[in-house]
């Protein structure tokens, strides 16, 4: 194929292949184009959402359409030669106009961006006649969506009111009137660009304008309008401009100075001097021709899908709907970029939906969300906001209705896993904390308390995507937590404290030095009593040190009081466990044998007694073993120095409240029979009258065997 470009130099880039002489739309089977999509794409009009104009143009076979748009716009659209005088332009031709004389200075006007340039079939029927109808059809689709529909005219068919550019005239009309039958709320205006060729120069721009107008609106009043439109003129729908150029072949010089000159006039701003007279006719030959009304606000990434629907409805002979139309497309088009806004979501949100079975903090979680949602959200608002309002809203609705689910969904496990993160953290830090010696209790818990909750809700606060999520309940639950945490672990604590603190009793009570083992060394009336007061005074010390720690612990009165009760019911037992101890048979008599010996076989001075004979042995011995036989019934009983018992229950004080005064299989209580009970009669009874009894009985047995010892002596 010749190609007829301006000067020849292709700079659509990489457009030299496949696309050099751009895409067939409509092809002579009237089949639309697939390619659309990957031309827009190769163009880099597809992205340019509306910053793009579509412009097509008509007119007869052969009056050097296709030579006018190379011309303007730089395009390379097959046209007739010497050699091929057949047609040459089969359908509809789509190509995207360049400048390659576009001025660098950017306060020179030139070419809009992005026009995509129809070169439509040839209509003067000669060729199809037998196809009239790929005209209309033709027509309509160019009308509903091109911004400016160039007509192309000689000058000599100017006036020719039944010439055949007349006839397309009223095809045009006449589907403009049915394609805005459905949609009189929104009237789109196009402009019908008249550029009238091989202008002379004989008769002026002026006077040929008013015979075109003067046609035009002859054919308008000669068309049978639908209703509701019986009254409309032609200027409710269409501005008008009129352009002459001289003959190519014979004035080429001024032929493409002055097509230059035209070219600027396809400018992106329209000049605020383009003014429409009422008549809707640009007053000045200079005015640029895209005026925002003309601009069928189909996004360029939805052109291909709308253009295609349009003209399959064109060809099934269905009314178009605009409107609808327009609806449809957004529909399709907003599920399309919804689609990749989702992938572009999944890259981010997939990994950590993974990770979710690891109930773990997520590291970076909350940034991450926030990214995801962001970009899917504003990418959805760029690209679908461009198109049908209600129904970009519902969709944006939908996407971010499913994309939140999707969040909710890791946020709910985040906070879990960091409540759980928090209860753990503040468990072990306690622990180790009371391990530290001087560890404060009290202080501890509230540092590491505060600590972990900065923390949770920092992590919650990261994840609330700016507070569209809560986390109030999470963080009440996880307080409440730490609470009993705190009130768990304090009790525990207490328990060992008291167990430390039975300990260090049963020591004292037990030392050589000055427990009870040391005042047993002097068995006397005063025996008990020395206990009792060593008892009392070891356990009230114990108690004012166990009331520091428990206080350093933040115990409440309440439960010091408990304590305490327990410290010295658990006291007293020990007492007596050691007393029972002291008071086995084989010790005591031990013990009772010590004494006797000292009295019987040692004299005053502590020097053993040698008898001589003479000496009063059954006197020494009957005193001697008097003097300890009369010690143990005094052991029998504890008491106090008036035979009274000691006051334990006063010292021990009332049961308080919390504490359950169970029975012997009770908290604190032995199974045996208690002895901290000052009703049982075992409290205080430490040698039973039959342990008494054999005890005398195996004392005057080894007694009597010293006596025997000595006689032989
Ligand atoms: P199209 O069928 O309308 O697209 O016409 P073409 O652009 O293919 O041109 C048809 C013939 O008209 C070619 O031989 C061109 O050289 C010739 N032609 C192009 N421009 C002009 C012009 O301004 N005046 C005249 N008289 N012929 C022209
Ligand atoms: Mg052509």
């Amino acid at each position: 194929m010749t190609t007829n470009g301006t000067n020849g130099t292709a700079s659509n880039g990489n457009l030299d292949g496949e696309f050099g002489h751009g895409i067939q739309v409509i092809d002579e089977n009237k089949e639309f184009t697939q390619t659309m999509p990957d031309y827009l794409t190769a163009t880099h009009v597809l992205q340019a959402g509306f910053s793009y104009h579509l412009i097509s143009v008509f007119g007869s076979q052969s009056t050097g359409k296709s030579t006018l748009l190379n011309h303007l716009f730089n395009t390379s659209f097959p046209v007739m030669t010497e050699a091929r005088r057949q047609q040459t332009t089969k359908g509809i031709w789509m190509s995207l106009a360049t400048d390659p004389n576009a001025s660098q200075d950017p306060e020179k006007p030139h070419m809009a961006n992005n026009i995509l340039v129809m070169d439509v079939e040839g209509t003067d029927g000669r060729e199809r006649g037998e196809d009239q109808d790929f005209e209309r059809k033709s027509a309509l689709f160019a009308l509903a969506t091109s911004e400016v529909l160039i007509v192309n005219i000689w000058e000599h068919q100017v006036g020719l009111y039944q010439g055949a550019n007349m006839g397309l005239l009223k095809t045009v009309f006449e589907v403009n009137l049915q394609l805005f039958q459905k949609d009189k709320a929104s009237v789109h205006r196009s402009l019908l660009f008249f550029v009238i060729r091989d202008h002379i120069g004989h008769t002026p721009l002026e006077n040929l304008k008013n015979t075109l107008l003067a046609d035009l609106n002859n054919i308008w009043h000669g068309l049978s309008k639908p209703p509701g439109l019986e009254t409309s003129t032609i200027s409710d729908f269409f501005d008008f401009a009129f352009t002459t150029l001289p003959h190519k072949l014979l004035q080429p010089d001024q032929f493409k100075a002055e097509t230059q000159n035209l070219k600027l006039r396809f400018r992106e701003e329209t000049p605020t001097n383009a003014k429409y007279k009422g008549d809707g006719v640009l007053d000045t030959n200079e005015s640029g021709v895209f005026l925002p009304a003309y601009h069928r606000r189909i996004p360029a990434d939805g052109l291909p899908h709308y253009a295609g629907n349009i003209w399959r409805m064109i060809t099934e002979n269905k009314d178009l709907d605009l409107p609808t139309q327009q609806e449809l497309l957004a529909q399709y088009r907003c599920d399309e970029i919804s689609t990749v806004c989702v992938e572009l979501f999944d890259e981010i949100v997939t990994p950590f939906e993974t990770a979710l079975n690891q109930k773990i903090v997520q590291e970076n979680l909350g940034p991450a969300m926030k990214r995801a949602l962001d970009m899917a959200i504003s990418k959805f608002t760029e690209e679908a906001g461009r198109y049908h309002k209600g129904v970009y809203k519902r969709k944006l609705e939908d996407l971010e209705k499913k994309l939140l689910a999707r969040l909710r969904v890791l946020y709910v496990a985040q906070l879990t896993a960091a409540h759980k993160n928090a209860i753990s953290i503040f468990a072990d830090t306690i622990q180790k904390g009371i391990k530290r010696s001087g560890a404060d209790f009290a202080t501890l818990v509230t540092e590491t308390r505060a600590t972990v909750l900065v923390d949770f809700i920092a992590e919650a606060k990261a994840c609330s995507l700016d507070n569209a999520f809560t986390y109030t309940d999470e963080l009440k639950a996880v307080e409440k937590e730490l609470d009993e945490g705190a009130t768990r672990l304090r009790g525990e604590e207490m328990t060992r404290l008291l167990t430390r603190m039975e300990k260090s009793l049963r020591n004292k009570f037990a030392s050589e030095d000055d427990g009870v083992a040391y005042l047993f060394k002097t068995i006397s009336p005063t025996l008990y009593p020395r206990i009792w007061t060593m008892f009392t005074e070891n356990v009230k010390t114990q108690i004012s040190t166990f009331t520091q720690k428990s206080t350093a612990l933040n115990a409440t009165a309440e439960e010091n009081e408990q304590a305490v009760y327990k410290l010295k019911k658990r006291s007293w037992r020990v007492l007596r466990g050691i007393l029972d101890e002291e008071t086995k048979e084989q010790s005591l008599i031990t013990r009772l044998l010590g004494y006797f010996d000292k009295d019987f076989r040692y004299d005053e001075q502590g020097v053993p007694r040698v008898w001589k004979a003479g000496e009063d042995i059954e006197g020494t011995f009957a005193k001697s073993k008097e003097g300890v036989l009369k010690l143990i019934p005094e052991l029998s009983t504890f008491k106090l120095e008036d035979g009274s018992n000691p006051p334990l229950l006063k010292f021990i004080g009332d049961t308080p409240a919390g504490i359950e005064e169970a029975g012997p299989a009770g908290e604190d209580e032995d199974e045996d029979e208690d002895v901290t009970s000052p009703s049982s009669p075992k409290t205080f009874t430490i040698i039973t009258p039959g342990r008494i009894t054999s005890l005398t009985e195996s004392f005057n047995r080894q007694a009597d065997q010293a006596f025997v010892d000595a006689k032989r002596g």
